[in-house]
């Protein structure tokens, strides 16, 4: 059962080296190879060049009938583009300024203006003028007159200190020769601020210099009381402005001013006179004795967009759109020393009683209102003789602003202090102060900062606001 097997034996040889063969090589880089040689940087010569003055060639000879129609041609389009473009509505209630956080107007401060009181009476803030910085407010105040004024006038000035709160006592303060109905700081220069007063005199100060300097120009101005002042800006570089006055001797002057000389120069003249075909204004028999002499102006405004032109509120109620273009000379005026034109293009809708307020619209090109001693306040248009929304009020009142940057509302003061409205509706807001407020004679909105606004009492006292508009604007009244 048992076997045996056998087998032969097989192995291998066991090694324990194994020698490696290796062979010995060398290598070399190649050997850097090293050259010194000079190097210089180029020669530059100066040169003097010289351009030819330049030619202008003032023959130069054109076709007239080809520009005509190059001119006819492109003109509609052009006039499109610009029409579209000033009536862009791309920042409609768009305001980059900070609104307060309450809901209401709010009289921050109080500054008594004129502690001077003549037989018994105080003298009533009238005008007030914000300086292109919007830090600085001159004020001025007069006292009611019948006849002519025998008081002397000041404009006070007040500036901003860091909290944007006025000082106690003004800044500085100029004298006039009579009290002053008017004052307009430059909108370009802030230093330089113009007045007009009740004998129509033109004052001229530069508010940089020293007290006894600051009187840089004082003109007679006009033949009776100065009743408006309007710095007109025109769009090109040069600081050389128009300073446009009106007085009741049916005038508005236009005054040329310089920034080098700091003067005023004459340069024409405008006079209301209604067309025989148009529209005439129902004369009352004030005013027809006026007629022939024209009316007194009682207030003037130019246009924001269009600088020629421009809206006037004449005695007896009467309103006129004007144009400075093809203004033609009065006839027989023309041996006066400068032109007395007629400005007038169309004569709206008369109100009932005295203007006291004609402005255009900082928000829209073609709108202005106008607001008067019977009652109403009115927006027209441009180029329409009829007021396309009319505001009745209880009492008037004295001033009526509209508000940059918020097209809805417009506001106004007066006996019942501070009123606000809107104007798609036509109605007031109720309710729009915090404080208890006096009667107030005038009111400036700041155009740098909107929700600051400063009023006048009939006591001598400015106040200082803080408005939100934006909460009369967004609401749903
Ligand atoms: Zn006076």
């Amino acid at each position: 059962m048992l076997s045996v097997k056998e087998a032969e034996c097989v192995g291998f040889d066991s090694k324990w080296r194994v020698k490696k063969i290796a062979a010995t090589s060398s290598s070399q880089t190649d050997e850097i190879l090293k050259q010194n040689s000079e190097t210089n940087t180029s020669e530059k010569k100066s040169i003097e060049t010289q351009t030819d003055a330049p030619r202008i060639n003032y023959d130069v000879k054109y076709d007239v009938n080809k520009l005509g129609n190059f001119l006819k041609r492109i003109y509609p389009k052009l006039a499109a583009e610009l029409d579209d473009d000033s009536s862009s509505s791309i920042f409609k209630n768009y305001c980059p300024f900070d609104e307060p956080i309450f809901s209401k107007a709010k009289i921050v401060q109080t500054v008594n203006v004129n502690l001077e009181v003549k037989d018994n009476v105080a003298s009533r803030v009238n005008s007030l003028s914000w300086n292109s910085t919007g830090n600085t407010i001159a004020v001025s105040s007069d006292y009611p007159h019948q006849n002519w004024c025998h008081h002397f006038g000041f404009v006070s000035l007040y500036t901003f200190d860091r909290y944007e709160m006025f000082p106690e006592i003004p800044s500085r303060k100029v004298k006039t020769g009579a009290c002053v109905r008017a004052v307009a700081f430059h909108p370009k220069l802030p230093y330089i601020l113009s007045a007009g007063t009740h004998t129509g005199d033109i004052y001229l100060w530069n508010i940089q210099h020293d007290e006894n300097e600051m009187l840089v120009d004082k003109i007679v101005g006009h033949d009776d009381s100065i009743t408006g002042m309007q710095w007109i800006v025109r769009n090109d570089k040069n600081d050389d402005m128009v300073l446009a006055t009106s007085s009741t001797d049916g005038f508005i002057n236009m005054w040329k001013f310089s920034s080098k000389a700091h003067q005023l120069i004459l340069k024409r003249k405008y006079k209301m006179k209604p067309p025989i075909l148009q529209k005439q204004p129902e004369m009352t028999l004030e005013t027809d004795l006026c007629k022939s002499i024209g009316p007194g102006i009682l207030g003037f405004h130019f246009s924001y967009f269009t600088p020629e032109k421009f809206v006037v509120a004449a005695e007896g109620g009467i309103v006129v759109q004007c144009s400075t273009l093809g203004a033609q000379t009065i006839i027989g005026t023309t041996g006066d020393t400068v032109p007395i034109l007629n400005p007038c293009v169309l004569f709206c809708e008369p109100h009932n009683d005295q203007i006291t307020t004609i402005k255009f619209s900082p928000n829209h090109k073609e709108q202005f209102l106008t607001n008067s001693v019977d009652g109403e306040i009115r927006i027209y248009l441009l180029e329409q003789d009829t007021p396309v929304r009319v505001i009745c009020l209880k009492k008037p009142l004295s001033v009526v602003n509209w508000v940059p940057y918020h097209d809805k509302v417009i506001t106004g003061c007066g006996r019942f202090g501070l009123e606000v409205f809107n104007v798609i509706t036509s109605e007031k807001y109720d309710d729009v102060c915090e404080n208890e407020v006096d009667e107030l004679t005038h009111m400036e909105i700041n155009s740098k900062r909107p929700t600051v606004v400063v009023s006048g009492t009939y006591d001598g006292k400015m106040n200082l606001w803080s408005i939100p508009w934006a909460s009369f604007s967004n609401s749903t009244n």
